[in-house]
């Protein structure tokens, strides 16, 4: 029997990598998306295969799949923080109304379950590097906390659902990702700073760039994520990279290895953005027995590659 996977957010940045992934597997996809920050184009080149389905619907809304459902990736939702900014209720409704009935169809389908969730579940945080026994440190009422507080709900009721319900469920805190098919206008860094040094235009770096991030490749991520689908571990794991740098030097390693003439010009610190964030990597390594194998050169060389190759 052919397994069957239902991707939310299937046409977004990692949905539309994780369809690819599991169609690889052998499995059937069915991939769900309102198409309101994904793209058709991620997606475009599986709709001639047999075991690839779209829904074009919005998760917020009651759910029917007809059949049976092995698995289901929960990954639908608003990532960048100006789309969820300019976006906040549907960011909201999504974390937390699409939640809910994704878990209902995995309890009614006896399906697993994965949940997208993510580093800003810690928020500003103040324990470096974040462990999965942190907390948090998360401004509710702050212009990040609708995405942020939506993904924590989340993450309460998956376990809610696996405690009372049995739901067999992994949730991944999923660590900044840049690669192919991340939308370039989509306002994060990584895009942002490679179309900027693309077209030899000034490169926006926020506040004074010594806040810090820690950026994996897709390739790496999607291993992880799969391996952590297959696995029998419900509670939270870190997945990313512990390779942390400030967001100046990144500028810098996108404008070298670019060519760009691109100089650096400073622009205001968004609200509540976080000074800090690098993910402590020991569970996904033990449960998961997976490490990031990119490093940041490499993985910009793909990405422009792959850039190349579509344009
Ligand atoms: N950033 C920047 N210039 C930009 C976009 C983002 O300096 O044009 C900074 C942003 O303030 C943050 C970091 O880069 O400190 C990463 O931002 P991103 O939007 O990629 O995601 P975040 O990690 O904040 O969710």
């Amino acid at each position: 029997m052919v397994k069957r996977v239902l991707i939310t957010g299937g046409a977004g940045f990692l949905g539309s990598h994780l369809c690819d992934r599991y169609l690889a597997e052998g499995y059937h996809v069915l991939c769900m998306d309102n198409l309101l920050t994904g793209r058709l184009e991620n997606i475009e080149h599986l709709f001639g295969n047999s075991r690839f389905t779209f829904y074009h619907q919005d998760v917020t809304n009651y759910i029917h799949i007809a059949g049976t459902l092995d698995l289901i990736l929960h990954f639908a939702s608003p990532a960048s923080p100006v789309d969820y900014l300019e976006i906040p209720i549907q960011t909201l409704k999504v974390g937390s109304l699409g939640t809910h009935k994704v878990l209902g169809l995995a309890k009614d389908k006896k399906a697993r379950f994965l949940l997208a969730s993510t580093s800003e579940v810690y928020g500003d945080p103040k324990v470096h590097p974040q462990h999965e026994t942190y907390w948090g440190n998360v401004n509710p009422i702050g212009v990040r906390g609708v995405y942020d507080e939506a993904k924590r709900f989340a993450e309460a009721l998956v376990m809610a659902y696996h405690r009372t319900h049995n739901v067999d469920t992994r949730i991944a805190r999923i660590f900044n990702t840049y690669g192919p098919r991340m939308r370039l206008d989509d306002g994060r860094a990584f895009p942002t700073f490679l179309r900027q040094a693309l077209a030899n235009e000034p490169i926006t770096v926020f506040g004074t760039g010594e806040q810090t991030r820690s950026f994996c490749y897709v390739d790496d991520m999607i291993e992880a994520i799969y391996r952590l689908s297959q696995s029998n571990y419900p509670e939270p794991v870190n997945i990313g990279t512990n390779k942390e740098m400030s967001i100046l030097h990144f500028a810098h390693e996108i404008i070298r290895h670019t060519g760009s003439t691109s100089k650096i010009i400073f622009k205001a610190l968004p609200k509540d953005d976080p000074k800090v964030r690098q993910p402590d990597i020991s569970r996904a390594r033990e449960v998961l027995n997976w490490e990031p194998a990119v490093d940041i050169p490499e993985g910009l060389n793909l990405t422009l590659n792959a850039i190349k190759s579509t344009s």
